[in-house]
């Protein structure tokens, strides 16, 4: 559903999604999904920080520790790796989460040990794996979702959950610059903004605070950028021990290829042990979630990716033949 605003919604969630939270306060649980980014920490820690102010105990966690680039995310202190779940919970919300593997076995013992499990997510291929399911493909960032459900829960949105809102939509949506923006993305943003998120804080926290060796980093990556005869492919495979991870974690590395003007699909690949992690982004005229799709990936028609068993020169190649088939004629 859609309102005047067009595309995009400034409309509160299903009656549903709502009702578990407006129950006496319990214990939640915010279960995040793999390699968390900063969509699925700032909407886990935005609405677990609401919820506590009106009394509930809440646990926040996932397969994996939240990056060292997203330190500065309000509450991410209380964001730990969760080997296990322990104890009962009334509630287990997931954001931005489309399958149940993207929790690694996690899914399933929030299924056995919670009374409802709400799956909050804007990605076209969710498996609706949850009691409760609100899915909004048009929301940019899962980031849009939490503050109508906020809103609709008369929660009081202070300067910590509007920077870590705020934050989850600035980098879902590229600053703003990627077609999934909306109207509704700069009113969501704007009422963040009036509730004390800080932009030019969060611009500075996530792109003025590189390591001291990070450029030279960044000139070993592009300095493999190869780019296809027609211009109409770029890609960058980096061997695992070419730069350090978390130099990988904190940059958007496949947005330089992207940025090529001729360039239709770009892609990443970063060796990680036996395994080879795949990000795509299209511009508009290839979907990149089915050519990703084909690897047992997902994602967006913009921003898909998978990680697969094999060599890097392989898997470079199986990628460059997939998405050579699925670029028009
Ligand atoms: P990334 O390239 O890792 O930034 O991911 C881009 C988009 O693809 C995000 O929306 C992810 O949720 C999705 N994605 C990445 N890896 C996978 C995967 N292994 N399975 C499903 N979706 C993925
Ligand atoms: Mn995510
Ligand atoms: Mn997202």
């Amino acid at each position: 559903m859609s309102d005047a605003a067009g595309p995009g919604s400034l409309s509160p969630p299903p009656a549903e999604v709502v009702a578990p939270f407006r129950r006496p306060p319990g214990r939640a649980l915010m279960l995040g999904h793999v390699h968390p980014d900063a969509d699925v920490l700032g909407t886990l820690l935005g609405l677990g920080t609401a919820l506590e102010a009106q009394g509930w105990r809440v646990v926040y966690g996932g397969p994996h520790p939240a990056p060292g680039a997203l330190g500065f995310l309000p509450g991410v202190e209380r964001y730990g790796v969760l080997p296990a779940l322990e104890g009962r919970f009334d509630v287990a919300v997931l954001t931005d989460c489309p399958n149940p593997g993207r929790t690694e076995g996690l899914i399933d013992q929030a299924h056995a040990s919670s009374s409802v499990v709400v799956n909050i997510d804007h990605h076209p291929d969710n498996r609706r794996y949850g009691h409760v399911n609100w899915i909004d493909t048009e929301a940019a960032a899962t980031g849009e979702m939490v503050y109508r459900l906020l809103v609709a829960l008369g929660a009081a949105i202070t300067p910590a959950i509007a920077n870590d809102l705020f934050t989850a939509i600035h980098t879902d949506t590229g600053s703003f610059r990627y077609s999934n923006v909306t109207p509704a993305t700069f009113q969501i943003a704007a009422a963040l903004v009036t509730a004390g998120a800080d932009p030019a804080a969060v611009s500075s926290a996530l792109y003025e605070r590189r390591a001291t060796d990070s450029l030279r980093w960044l000139g070993e990556s592009l300095g493999r950028v190869r780019v296809s005869g027609d211009g109409r492919v770029a890609w960058l495979a980096l061997p695992a021990d070419a730069v350090p991870e978390a130099f990988i974690e904190a940059e958007e590395l496949v947005n330089y290829p992207r940025s090529i003007a001729s360039v239709r699909v770009a892609c990443l690949l970063r060796a990680r042990g036996p395994q080879v992690k795949v990000s795509l982004r299209g511009k508009g005229d290839v979907d990149v979630q089915r050519i990703a799709a084909k690897f047992g990936g997902g994602g967006h028609p913009n921003a898909a990716g998978f990680t697969v068993a094999g060599g890097l020169d392989d898997v470079t190649r199986d990628v460059l033949a997939a998405v050579e088939l699925a670029l028009p004629r």
